[in-house]
């Protein structure tokens, strides 16, 4: 359970909005409750159209990440702002670059179209009146178009705060990238944007704003997750498939019980399992998918039931973080390890965690563990 509601779909992206929106439209009616019914009526709308620019920019990023063939899961709309989940990093620095720069472009864009279009219908000086006393006016419709003309260019200058993770972060990285590389691009990123998350929060407290000190909670924690990130793609983006198939994951058959597949799941740490029959892998099966099954159907249902024939496959030479975008872009945890038609393994994403947790922490260990016998260790590690 997400408490994300599904509201459309645009390019094959899920839409979604968090249930906590629902407060801050209430908060936003309640704002200009003063003004009567016709006053919360008004809060609730710009509280909704501002959201509608939120949304506009997380297309922005979307659309450009899709035009590099990055995939996009889904936006979903929080109380604090929008999330586009993408399935895989930018390739280039010159890509996060764009994706990064699309979001706020598409705020500033708006600044001008939404100007253009009140200046033709009010006249530019009466905008341009609700403009300067945005806060003092009445609930009317020029003050609407003023509200959204500067929350558009709030949106705009406060996403390009060079703060990892928000976007002019993702800018200052990318720029820093193509000068000392990701991995220490990513390490000087995420501290400038730690020093900026404490001068936020402490601008949040002197200004009795605690939205914004939550922001810069956010970007102290987000900077952070995104040096992870960036050590567990670069780990991933050493090692072959090929290395990483563990011979000893155990098959299914179409005719094994669920009984019996539940047995092996206790026993491992893989959330998927290859089924095979007459000695050819005819699809896989989730540790979800088995225990969903093993609930519904009892015991004696078996695992020819619930096999996924579809599974996508991916060459041995290629890298852990191709299998990892696979796995993301088709919304399954595995990937069949083929070579000239040949099954050689499946690879999960628990394998991928594993593997790159056990390269993080140590280095070295790695090459001596006898459970997960893969036969070649990365040198470079930045
Ligand atoms: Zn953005």
């Amino acid at each position: 359970m997400s408490w994300s509601w599904s509201f459309g779909r645009v390019a094959g992206i899920d839409l979604k909005v968090h249930a906590s929106f629902l407060l801050v439209l209430l908060l936003g009616a309640s704002q200009w409750g003063g003004f009567g019914p016709s006053g919360a009526v008004f809060g609730a709308v710009l509280t909704l159209l501002t959201f509608a620019s939120v949304l506009l920019h997380e297309l922005g990023h979307s659309l450009v990440a899709l035009a590099f063939d990055i995939p996009v899961k889904d936006i979903t709309l929080y109380p604090i702002g929008g999330v586009a989940r993408l399935g895989a990093r930018p390739k280039t620095p010159g890509q996060e670059f764009l994706v990064a720069v699309a979001g706020p472009a598409v705020n500033v864009l708006l600044v001008f179209i939404i100007g253009a279009l009140g200046g033709w219908w009010f006249g530019f000086e009466t905008l341009w009146n609700a403009l300067e006393q945005v806060r003092a006016e009445q609930p009317s419709v020029v003050t609407l178009v003023a509200l959204l003309i500067s929350s558009n260019a709030v949106l705009a200058i406060f996403n390009m705060i060079p703060a990892l993770p928000m976007d002019g972060g993702r800018v200052l990285r990318a720029v820093l990238s193509s000068l000392m590389g990701p991995a220490k691009a990513t390490r000087v990123s995420a501290w400038i944007a730690r020093v900026l998350a404490l001068g936020l929060f402490a601008a949040g407290i002197l200004a009795r704003n605690p939205m914004l000190s939550v922001v810069a909670v956010f970007v102290f924690i987000g900077a952070g997750q995104e040096v992870r990130e960036q050590q567990f793609a670069h780990v991933l983006d050493a090692i072959e498939v090929g290395d990483a198939i563990n011979p000893y994951a155990p098959r299914l058959t179409p005719a094994t019980t669920l009984a019996d597949a539940v047995a092996v799941l206790t026993m491992t740490h893989w959330d998927a399992f290859a089924v095979e029959q007459h000695g050819r892998i005819i699809g896989a099966a989730t540790r979800k998918a088995i225990l969903e099954a093993a609930t519904r159907e009892g015991a004696y249902g078996y695992v020819s039931g619930i096999i996924d024939r579809n599974v996508p496959t991916i060459a041995p030479n290629e890298r852990l973080e191709a299998a990892r975008v696979v796995m993301s872009s088709r919304g399954v945890p595995y990937v069949a390890v083929v070579r000239d038609g040949a099954f050689l393994g499946l690879l999960t994403e628990a394998d991928l965690l594993l593997i790159a947790d056990r390269l993080m922490r140590n280095n070295k260990r790695w090459g001596e563990s006898s459970s997960a016998p893969f036969p070649r260790t990365p040198t470079s590690r930045n």
